[in-house]
Parts: structure tokens; sequence; C-alpha cells
């Protein structure tokens, strides 16, 4: 199985990226944990690209393409032959960050993002996407007490546009019932994590 792990800044990401892939191997499922961009080689190439350089380095198209680009990589080189092997891979962001951050919130329209990936990677998709999310815009704000006023690339984007990359979530959430859900990231780490495996529960052996 393919899942990918989603969510705006600051809502517990990593901690039950990690948590996550505890528990399905505790329930004897062999994991690969892989991230976007990145995981190929070629993919983390690009990734230096998108995250490393300046903010106004790339326009939204050609920031979009890249994206698109490093995609196509990892699912040929990384998560495709993952599968095939029988495990299961569970991915830090995938296709819909691209729809919600470059598509929704960049402006470019989540439909013309999807294109991209209908041509970089043969529309190929996560059995599930489980998108972490506190309402309130709480999460931006734990982002920014994290990374600092000076914040990264991200930690310097308006409240409007982290609101924008929620609503991008929500509406793949409705176009795709079955297969993006939104989990609740309020409460203790273990909560959230046991949302998530409810959210598995059909999928799991
Ligand atoms: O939070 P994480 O470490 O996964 O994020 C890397 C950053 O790259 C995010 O903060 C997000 O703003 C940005 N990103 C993006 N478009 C994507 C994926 C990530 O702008 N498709």
């Amino acid at each position: 199985r393919f899942i990918s792990l989603e969510g705006g800044e600051g809502v517990g990401k990593s901690t039950q990226l990690a948590a996550l892939a505890t528990a399905l191997e505790g329930r004897g499922i062999e994991v690969l944990v892989t991230r976007e961009p990145g995981g190929s080689s070629g993919a983390e190439a690009i990734r230096k690209l998108l995250l490393e350089g300046e903010e106004t380095r790339w326009n939204p198209r050609s920031e979009a393409l890249l994206f698109a680009a490093a995609r196509a990589d990892h699912v040929e080189k990384t998560i495709k032959p993952a599968l095939a092997e029988g495990k299961w891979v569970l991915s830090d962001r995938f296709l819909d960050s691209s729809l919600a951050y470059q598509g929704e919130a960049g402006g470019l329209g989540i439909e013309a993002v999807r294109d991209l990936h209908r041509f970089g990677s043969l529309d190929f998709l996560p059995d599930r996407t489980l998108v972490l999310r506190l309402e309130s815009g709480e999460g931006a704000l734990r982002a920014r007490r994290r990374d600092g006023e000076e914040g990264d690339r991200i930690g310097s984007r308006p409240p409007r546009y982290h609101a924008a990359v929620d609503r991008g979530f929500r509406v793949m959430a409705e176009q795709e019932p079955d297969r993006v859900k939104l989990i609740d990231a309020e409460g203790n780490p273990e909560t959230v994590t046991a949302r998530l495996l409810y959210a598995l529960g059909d999928l799991l052996p």
C-alpha cells in the first residue's frame, strides 16, 4: 500500500510519520519511509534546488514543474519498486502538497497541477492520503515559534497563504473522499496516531 501524510506547517507531521511507521511495523508490515520533494537521488537533487534557494528563485510555474519532475523520479525509482517488493510506502508529502501549495495557495489552480502529475507520473496516486489539520491556523503560529521570526522561506509567508494551503487540502478531501482523509491534529500525539490508524482501518491486514 502507498500512504501519504500531508499537512500545513507545525501540525506535528514529522512526529506522526515516525509514530505511524512504528505502529505499522508493529503489525508486521514492512514499511519504507520516504519524503517529498526527494526520496530518490534525482529528486533529492531537485529538492536542493527547490528548498535551498531563495524564495524568489523560481517563478510559480517553474517551481510546480520541478516538484512534478522530482515526484516522477521518486515514483519510478523508489515508490513503485518498494511496492513491487510487497512493502508499504509511507511518504512525507506527495501530490496533494503540490495541489495545495502550488495549485491553490500559489495560484496556478488545482487542475493545472493535476495535469502536470498526469503527465509526469501517469496519475499515480496513494491508496490513502492522511491530512493533519489544526483548526484556527494554530499550526502556522507553532511553526513560526519553532523557526523564529526570520523563519525559512516558509516562515515568512503570510497567514492567508497558510489558509489557502488548508483550503486546498479541504478541496482535495471533497473531490476524493475515499482517498483523502482530514485528520484532527489536536490532542496528544498518541491520540493523533490512533486517528491515523483508524483512517487506515480498511487497508490494514
Ligand atoms: O514541512 P516540511 O518539512 O514537509 O516542508 C517543506 C516545505 O516545503 C514546506 O514547509 C512547504 O511549505 C514546502 N512545500 C511546498 N510545496 C510542496 C511541498 C512542500 O511549498 N509541494
